[in-house]
């Protein structure tokens, strides 16, 4: 491997990574299948990693339930202090980490970079959050009574996560986690596990710095057998996964059959409605960066414009040239806005539904090839594709997760435009794009998007910490990050506490003995 990323591994601490456990947190992957880490920046074999097995996992989760009974006795600010400090640490490693998700994923630096500040962020917050996990009072109806309710730790949370957010899925949902009182199980993708890798590394630096007991938090890398363990686990209160709703349809029917908690934070097919109103300045850089952005691997892409008949040729014409000006290339170097897939894979997803789309009776207007040649060895750069198509194409109803943009019209009022935009089967991310307050209230309105995330003259892509993150129907219902988002990690009780020498029953119900 080049040099380059030799020294950023080196710098992340990730040179014999198949030592089994480290001080402060719990990482044991030495007895499963050997996965690869190929980078589809250039193709390059970056490292190999031993999977974890079944015995490993089954290790893993003891630890983890032996550190639960220590942490979740820490006070809450005292967990908030741990986080506070993780949140320093990443500043510390923000550039090699940022480097590094950029070579493995496959995004742009600013991007990677992006993602590692978003890790700070949601520790920031989660400090704050620390001192804030509260419940209600309430009035008893009985005489010398009091009632109170309160949120207690609920103990393993297991996290899935996908290729696209390697890092800050995971810390979405740690950092509120371990605030929280609970210890994190990670199993993320196969597909990119130096990343998850060196969040442990750093994680462990801080824990054996605070004496963390060891398993508050655990790695263990595999591919969906190891997910399905989780799934499956009894042990394991709180599966969150992060994926396809192909996974989290199995996810969440395992997890519910046991009657567990599960936090499913699916696929979307996201859209930005434009009308007569809109201002293109805005629309144009909005709509591309969000359907080309992380090459269209982004759960909030923008996959279709619904545009008004009276402006559509306009808008149409504005998009089409903006395409011509994408640079593609290495995602690592700044001046190229587009990189590559993650893996072949993902390239044969991309061709198989741009045949679709035509087949289907589609239109196209910038035509989507593999590139070749210098600079695109790995075979994973594909050029971002633009079709003419109608909301009710099979392809159109489906995610690809890949850079094709459908464009559509309508005409008449704004409802027409939404009931285009709701009639998909998922229901992540939503914008509409203009100056119309009328029409922007009704899409906000309870006959508006039905979407998670509503935006106004903002795109689909791209949320803060601060809000809570995700989507209905079949983007599964979840919502991790901001707001209250916290309260999925807890288990809530309400107590009632009677400070008298007698027992009045609730409704006044007389019981005498
Ligand atoms: P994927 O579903 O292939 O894999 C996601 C994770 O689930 C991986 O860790 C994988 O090993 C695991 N997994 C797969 N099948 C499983 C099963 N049956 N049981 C348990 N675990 C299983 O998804 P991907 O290709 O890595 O990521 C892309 C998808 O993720 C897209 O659909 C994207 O929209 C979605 N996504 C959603 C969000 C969100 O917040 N809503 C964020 C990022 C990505």
């Amino acid at each position: 491997i080049d040099s380059g990323i030799k020294e950023i591994l080196n710098q992340l601490g990730i040179n014999e990574i198949n030592k089994g456990a480290s001080t402060g947190s719990y990482w044991f992957n030495t007895r499963g299948e050997k996965i690869d880490s190929i980078s589809p920046v250039d193709g390059q074999l970056i490292a190999s990693v031993n999977g974890a097995g079944e015995n490993d996992y089954e290790a893993t989760i003891i630890k983890a339930q032996e550190a639960f009974l220590e942490w979740r006795m820490v006070p809450a600010p005292k967990r908030g202090e741990v986080v506070r400090q993780l949140a320093e640490k990443l500043r510390e490693y923000k550039e090699p980490l940022g480097k590094l998700v950029s070579y493995e994923m496959g995004k742009s630096l600013q991007e990677g970079l992006g993602e590692v500040q978003e890790m700070i962020d949601i520790c920031d917050f989660a400090v704050g959050l620390s001192r804030q996990l509260h419940g209600l009072t309430m009035h008893s109806e009985r005489f010398g009574h009091r009632m109170y309710e309160q949120y207690h730790p609920l103990g393993i949370v297991g996290i899935i996560s996908a290729f696209n957010f390697p890092v800050a899925v995971w810390n979405w949902n740690t950092a509120l986690a371990w605030v929280c009182g609970d210890v994190c199980v990670w199993k993320p993708s196969e597909k990119v596990p130096l990343t998850a890798i060196a969040c442990q590394k750093i994680t462990a630096e801080v824990f054996a710095a605070n004496d963390v007991p060891e398993g508050v938090s655990c790695l263990v890398i595999g591919d969906a057998e190891i997910g399905k363990l989780m799934a499956a686990d009894k042990r394991v209160p709180l599966v969150s996964a992060t994926g396809s709703t192909r996974m989290g349809k199995s996810v969440g029917a395992t997890v519910g059959e046991r009657l567990g908690r599960s936090l499913l934070e699916l696929g979307g097919n996201n859209a930005i409605i434009i009308t007569p109103d809109s201002d293109l300045k805005i629309v144009v850089p909005g709509a591309v960066f969000g359907a080309v952005g992380t090459a269209g691997q982004r759960c909030t892409s923008t996959r279709r414009l619904i545009i008004h008949d009276s402006i559509y040729d306009k808008v149409k014409d504005a998009i089409v040239n903006a395409y011509k000006q994408l640079k593609i290339g290495n995602p690592l170097d700044q001046n190229n806005h587009v990189g590559p897939l993650i893996d072949k894979d993902a390239v044969n997803m991309y061709l198989a539904a741009l045949d679709k789309v035509v087949e289907e009776g589609g239109n196209v207007l910038v035509p989507g090839e593999v590139l070749s040649g210098e600079g695109y060895e790995s075979g994973c750069y594909v050029r971002p594709a633009i079709a003419e198509a109608e909301n009710t194409f099979e392809i159109v109803q489906h995610e690809t997760f890949a850079p094709i943009l459908y464009l559509m019209k309508y005409s008449g009022g704004v409802e027409n435009a939404i009931a285009v935009q709701n009639g998909v089967p998922q229901g992540l991310s939503s914008a509409i794009m203009t100056n119309n307050l009328r029409d922007a209230e009704k899409f906000l309105s309870a006959a508006g998007s039905d979407c998670g995330i509503a935006n106004v003259n903002i795109g689909t892509s791209g949320a803060e910490i601060g809000g809570a993150f995700g989507g209905e129907k079949e983007t599964g219902g979840g919502r991790e990050s901001g707001s209250d988002a916290w309260k999925v990690y807890m288990r809530r009780q309400t107590n009632t506490i009677n400070y008298t020498d007698e027992l009045p029953l609730a409704q006044g119900i007389k019981f005498d003995l």
